[in-house]
């Protein structure tokens, strides 16, 4: 069986009936980039750039970030690299950042939240970003969008940063696009607002699962509430990509469940844009859209959002695969 997905790696991802979708992956190093070539990815469709504020004692410099940035753009070789600004807080903290201890930290300061509170941090970010965009196709990703305010701000300190980067003489990439993750319920439900001012979506299902059903992710006692397939999430994907086509935009998926193989084909069905996932589910998934007829998931849509559970709807894609 891996032979025969090896045979897939340089291979385009399209459907049995004829329909390109983009297999991205989820990357946390620059290393890590390499990796997801060698297996098959067609995108980075999220770089975690956290990691590379975590393990030190001080924030990495923006020579430090410039680099590390060039770095996976470089490996891409002009491949769609989707990276995401710094998503601290919650359960990622930075030992040199003195962050208040707060009773939620889930539903506290953190992401573009704490990014927005700390614009200097933010800014060198931005900046080094910026300057790396010219050895590649850099898309800028906001983590943690709740309203159209955070949205704004944050993209205008992007413009900010890139004027005065064009008054320094230094070259910037003219073809960045800005997009934001959908990991929070009310950006899900005003996505059609959003998306005729963000250049893409992509959702976050780890965290949209658990901001919708109230349950941690990491929570055992709860768990049972953490229901990728629960018709409410579908309900909110459907919402997200049909915002974002009405626009002319793309929507993709970060979380776990774009990797997922009951969760592939409704999503087809649904018209996501781009699966990203850990680089050694590409290939499979890749085997797997190769035999699934598009046309066919999306006759299938509509009762599956019709369905009241989470069983039900896995138990019907199982039926119809
Ligand atoms: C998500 O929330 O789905 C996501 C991809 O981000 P993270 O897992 O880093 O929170
Ligand atoms: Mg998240």
């Amino acid at each position: 069986q891996k032979a025969e997905w090896a045979k897939l790696k340089n291979e385009a991802t399209v459907t049995a009936d004829g329909h390109p979708v983009e297999l991205g992956a989820n990357i946390g190093t620059p290393k890590d980039a390499t990796g997801a070539v060698d297996n098959g990815a067609e995108a980075i469709g999220l770089y975690r750039t956290e990691f590379l504020y975590m393990g030190r004692d001080a924030f990495p410099t923006e020579e430090e970030q410039v680099e590390a940035y060039s770095a996976v753009l470089k490996a891409m070789d002009g491949k769609p690299t989707v990276v995401r600004t710094l998503d601290i807080g919650g359960d990622k903290e930075l030992t040199y950042l003195d962050l208040p201890k707060e009773l939620n930290p889930f539903l506290g300061l953190r992401a573009i939240r704490l990014c927005l509170e700390m614009p200097d941090m933010f800014r060198t970010q931005l900046r080094a970003l910026l300057r790396a965009s010219v050895h590649g196709n850099l898309k800028i990703m906001f983590p943690m969008i709740a309203t159209l305010e955070e949205f704004r701000a944050a993209k205008a300190l992007v413009m900010e940063e890139k004027e005065k980067l064009a008054a320094e003489s230094i070259a910037v990439s003219d073809s960045i696009e800005i997009g934001i993750m959908v990991e929070i319920p009310s950006t899900a439900v005003m996505a059609d607002t959003f998306a005729k001012e963000v250049d893409f979506f992509s959702i976050g299902t780890n965290d949209l699962i658990q901001y919708t059903m109230a349950a941690d992710r990491m929570n055992e006692n709860v768990s049972y509430l953490y229901q990728p397939y629960n018709p409410a999430i579908l309900r909110m994907v459907k919402m997200v990509i049909d915002a974002s086509h009405k626009e002319g935009k793309w929507t993709g998926m970060c979380g776990e469940m774009a990797g997922d193989e009951i969760a592939i084909p409704i999503l087809l069905g649904l018209g996501l844009d781009e699966f990203s996932m850990s680089a050694s589910s590409i290939l499979k998934a890749r085997e797997q859209i190769s035999k699934l007829s598009k046309a066919e998931m999306a006759s299938h849509t509509e009762r599956i959002l019709a369905l009241a559970t989470a069983e039900e709807v896995e138990t019907y894609v199982k039926e119809i695969m």
